[in-house]
């Protein structure tokens, strides 16, 4: 049987081969994948020569490529394009990976050559890129129990593959949650909905072969519009119930289980390795440090933030009473008279911006934005195998030079996990000659009915320029190590390049150019654009709870000091009363579907990060602001420098001061949110 993991690429840029790619292929290419891996792992532990970086760090950093291959494909449609098979595979999977890695950390004789290595790392002749790597090899293989011995040992691999499993079943547990809730609608629920949201209310009905000619899913960008226009309280409700309880239905997809025992492990696997709680193991290496510095950022936003949420409460249910009703307003109600509100004070409606706000169009936008800033140009290809008909694939070229393909997947299906990401195919790297990186962003905007152009709210589209940022991270990516490459940096640095990039599409020159009308081709009016600006910081106290909330909850969840059995619904209800969460807000993303935190270690004790990287990008963006012109070419060539290009060769601190010439202050951020005190 033939599998085209095994065989070379003779695609156009070396592109996975989407066509020939099966299922069946899977297996096969992990088994073969692993034992080459292994085998080179062990070559490299018991060569008979005493340790140099070549021999060790460049041999470690060559090898395990087939393992990367079928991971990089794999890994990504497991997430954007899944199916049970895949799904069995990745549950099967998940304990054999995690043992993999643990033999890879945990070998004494390989940790030897490394320590070797790092202890005469000032001796070695090294360049500063050098150095880093093997600072980096040596703290990733100690933070991953290399110095443990005994039981310890293997109490830590063994807590390894557990979390491993326990993860994936988060993640599957949700993602099934969200395929089999949908609401079906009749034509008096849908009452109050803008074209564009019955048009997607009516497609989701049709794709989910729902017998009502409405339906809503608990995707949050089918819940969302629904939440902001149905006059239906009603149903208002019933959705709300449906979207914040995911994972949480007490039945055979409730991940309150997983929770408590993922804390637990993670307790107990900060304590082997020396820390008193996860959190100061997770954040020892990022930028905040310690769990105290990234807490004291949250709380001083927090208290400003609640503030300013009570006062927009009181506006709301004063707009109720307005209106002769007598209810106390209800989380349902928060986005619709919130809408209603936003109407009255600025008018401003979401449902007049959208036809302004075209998909392609705003695609552009941000192409158009990294031509400006970094000398990129985009040219879409169709000569590239994709996995799915939605995916679309651009070339891109700096200078007339390519650095990249970029791939756009950005319409919701049932196969696919909620939420927007960015993630590759393959990554930048010039080792053994030049490795150009194949990027991928991942969203799920409402897919339009046939012929018609997709339209994206203010938010979506900001979520379009922040996946792109992260893009550029990747692609610009000039690194020679592949361990250093594009988005290899702090957990706590890298929504930088994200959010950073947000802040062009607020420009009035890029709107001006790219925000035109679906139909008539006209450009966004000045007074729209206007009321835009004016309306910016409505609702920001909402938000900012909504969001401070989860980062709190995630803090504490993983601020557990004993290794106990947590009651994790009484433990997030607890967390909340003591920051008196509003009862009108509820978290982003509530624990049992809080994927960031518990599908993986990723931004487990590090949903802080956004608002961390907030401090940064809203004072970065100034420097362009202090230049007077959003493009500065000197200020957007420190930034190509010392952040876009650099992945992880700098110290973030320090990179941030070259771009910037000084710390960063949290005045802009403050600022930025309208939080800060008159
Ligand atoms: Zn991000």
């Amino acid at each position: 049987m033939t599998n085209p993991f095994f065989e070379t690429w003779n695609t156009p840029f070396q592109t996975p081969p989407f066509d020939a790619i099966k299922p069946e292929h899977y297996r096969p290419a992990y088994e073969r994948g692993l034992k080459e891996h292994a085998a080179e792992v062990y070559a490299i532990a018991n060569l008979g020569e005493a340790p140099t970086f070549e021999n060790t760090i460049e041999e470690l950093e060559r090898c395990g490529k087939l393992l990367l291959k079928v991971e990089a494909v794999f890994g990504n449609l497991t997430s954007s394009h899944t199916n049970d098979e895949l799904q069995a595979i990745e549950l099967e999977l998940a304990p054999v990976l995690a043992q993999h890695w643990n033999a890879v950390y945990l070998n004494a004789e390989l940790f030897a050559r490394i320590d070797d290595l790092y202890e005469r790392r000032a001796s070695l002749g090294l360049s500063p890129e050098q150095m880093k790597v093997l600072e980096r090899y040596h703290l990733d293989f100690v933070r991953s129990g290399a110095k443990l011995s005994g039981a310890a040992r293997e109490k830590y691999a063994h807590i390894t593959e557990r979390l491993a499993t326990l993860g994936t079943e988060f993640g599957q547990h949700v993602l099934q949650d969200e395929q089999e809730t949908v609401l079906a609608l009749s034509e008096a629920d849908v009452a109050g909905l803008p074209e564009f949201a019955r048009e997607a209310a009516a497609e989701t009905a049709r794709e989910r072969k729902v017998d009502a000619p409405y339906a809503v899913t608990t995707s949050r960008s089918s819940a969302e519009p629904f939440l902001t226009f149905a006059d239906s309280r009603e149903m208002r409700e019933k959705l709300w119930r449906l979207w914040t309880t995911r994972g949480d239905n007490n039945d055979a997809q409730d991940n309150k289980a997983i929770i408590a025992e993922t804390v637990k492990l993670r307790t107990e696997r900060a304590h082997l390795l020396g820390y008193p709680t996860f959190a100061h193991y997770k954040l020892a290496d990022s930028m905040a440090k310690t769990p105290e510095t990234a807490r004291a950022l949250l709380e001083q936003v927090w208290t400003p933030a609640r503030k300013r949420a009570m006062e927009e409460r009181d506006d709301l249910q004063k707009l109720i009473s307005e209106e002769g009703q007598n209810f106390a307003l209800a989380a349902w109600d928060w986005r619709y008279y919130a809408e209603k509100l936003r109407k009255d004070r600025y008018d401003l409606d979401e449902a007049e911006l959208m036809p302004y706000l075209q998909l392609d169009k705003m695609i552009e936008a941000a192409f158009d934005t990294a031509a400006k800033l970094f000398g990129l140009s985009f040219e879409e290809r169709h000569d590239v195998a994709l996995y799915h008909p939605d995916v679309r694939v651009w070339e891109v070229k700096k200078g007339g030079k390519h650095v990249a393909l970029f791939y756009g997947d950005y319409f919701a299906r049932p196969s696919k996990r909620g939420g927007a990401w960015m993630s590759s195919f393959r990554d930048q790297d010039r080792m053994d000659g030049e490795v150009t990186p194949l990027v991928i962003n991942t969203c799920n905007f409402p897919k339009p009915p046939k012929g018609e152009p997709a339209l994206l709210s203010f938010d979506e589209a900001k979520t379009l320029f922040h996946e792109f940022g992260h893009g550029l991270h990747g692609m610009l990516s000039n690194v020679t190590y592949p361990r250093l490459s594009g988005t290899s940096v702090a957990r706590d640095f890298v929504e930088l390049p994200s959010q950073l990039y947000e802040h062009w599409l607020e420009e009035p020159a890029v709107l001006e150019k790219f925000a035109v009308h679906a139909e008539t081709g006209a450009p966004m009016p000045k007074a729209l654009l206007e009321k835009m600006r004016a309306a910016r910081n409505f609702n920001k106290g909402f938000d900012t709870v909504e969001f401070l909330s989860s980062a709190l909850v995630d803090m504490d969840f993983h601020a557990v000091r004993d290794v106990t059995d947590i009651d994790p619904a009484a433990f997030q209800k607890a967390s909340l009363d003591a920051i008196g969460m509003p009862k009108e807000i509820a978290m982003r993303h509530a624990s049992p579907h809080f994927l960031h935190i518990f599908t993986g270690d990723g931004y487990s004790a590090g949903y802080y990060s956004y608002l961390w990287s907030e401090v940064l990008d809203a004072d970065g963006f100034r420097a362009f602001k202090e230049a007077g012109d959003p493009f500065h070419a000197a200020t957007a060539a420190r930034l190509y420098e010392y952040i876009y290009s650099s992945g992880g060769t700098r110290d973030f601190a320090e990179a941030y001061r070259q771009f910037r010439g000084r710390d960063p202050d949290v005045e802009a951020l403050l600022e930025g949110r309208g939080l800060k005190a008159a």
